[in-house]
């Protein structure tokens, strides 16, 4: 690639861990006996996650991604005859694998303020539904309040998913919830704050019994032996990974102020690596300009004029500020 393109629009982590870990990757694949099948059971990255959760090793399951157990949970809970309910917006995935399954999905649209509209969720799901929350939520960036959340999950005699895919920029978790009760489960994602999106690995923490489910319809060998190991590996980095969370905080942070003062745009507040904003001219067509300058963003799932900047490089959220700076100049 000649050209330098800024990916902004798939909230992936812009560091590459084979970069940084390049002699010790290689010498973890060496160890590979590629050869072989992978343990059905992914006992050894199970047990690894298990250990720094607290939990027990059957409260995990691996994923190909969080995809993939998106798919599972409503393979495994459609046939029991439940709606599926998610928000509008939210990620895009819920609803793709719902409707696969040919399952009646329930939308609910965010509050004005992207708050969750808890009193209608909580009536319709009063004869159980499967609901996914995303903690935060993609695109919006929130984290809503823990009380109105378990208010849901009380009121749902079906199961309620928590999407902490981006938990480690939000630092707020519901995995205690997992400890106290039988109807929820927590997703999580090695694609994130782990750097791994091109592995393909997440995973489900629950209660055992649901763990068993969704065990019942995964496929015995669904992610590669290189995977497990990268995911063992970035287990084991959490110094570096922390830094780097931080870095992508500092520059989202950095992003956000100049964001603000732009007439044409209204950020809002992010608690994830990516930021979500209005564009208050109807027409005003910020994607496009921005794909000129070789920098991709995101035009999320909703009605309206909205944009999704991933977070990445400082080099790049500055690339990213000048060019938007440059569209404010135009628009005088
Ligand atoms: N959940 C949310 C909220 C996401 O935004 C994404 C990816 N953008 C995923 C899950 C899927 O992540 P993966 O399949 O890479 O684990």
């Amino acid at each position: 690639m000649d050209r330098t393109l800024i990916r902004a629009n798939l909230n992936e982590n812009p560091f590459n861990p084979i970069r940084e870990f390049e002699r010790e990757i290689i010498k973890t694949f060496k160890e590979i006996e590629i050869n072989r099948y992978p343990d059905p059971e992914y006992k050894e990255l199970r047990k690894a996650l298990a250990d720094r959760l607290n939990v027990d090793i059957d409260n995990i399951a691996i994923g190909n991604g969080s995809d993939e157990l998106i798919l599972y949970i409503l393979l495994a809970f459609h046939r029991k005859g439940f709606p599926l309910v998610i928000t509008h917006p939210t990620f895009g995935m819920y609803e793709k694998a719902g409707k696969l399954l040919g399952m009646k999905i329930l939308k609910f649209n965010l509050k004005e303020d992207w708050g969750l509209p808890k009193k209608d969720i909580e009536e319709a799901v009063k004869n159980g539904a499967v609901i996914f929350l995303g903690y935060p939520n993609n695109p919006t960036a929130n984290c809503w309040p823990e009380k109105d959340i378990i208010d849901v999950i009380d009121k749902n005699p079906g199961i309620t998913i928590i999407d902490e895919a981006y938990y480690e920029f939000s630092g707020k978790t519901l995995l205690n919830l997992v400890r106290e009760r039988q109807n929820v489960i927590i997703l999580r994602t090695f694609s994130k704050a782990l750097s791994l999106a091109g592995a393909r690995v997440g995973y489900a923490i629950s209660h055992k019994n649901n763990i068993d489910v969704l065990n019942e319809v995964r496929l015995p060998f669904n992610i590669s032996l290189f995977s497990e190991k990268l995911a063992l590996f970035m287990l084991n980095q959490t110094s570096w990974i922390k830094e780097k969370v931080k870095e992508v905080i500092e520059n989202r942070d950095w992003l956000f102020a100049k964001l603000s003062t732009l007439t044409f745009l209204k950020p809002y507040p992010s608690e994830t690596n990516f930021i979500l904003c209005k564009v208050l001219y109807e027409n005003l067509d910020v994607i496009a300009f921005l794909k000129e300058k070789d920098i991709e963003i995101r035009k999320p799932d909703m009605e309206g004029n909205y944009i999704r900047i991933s977070i990445g490089k400082r080099e790049e959220v500055e690339k990213i500020w000048l060019s938007l700076k440059e569209l404010q100049e135009k628009l005088k």
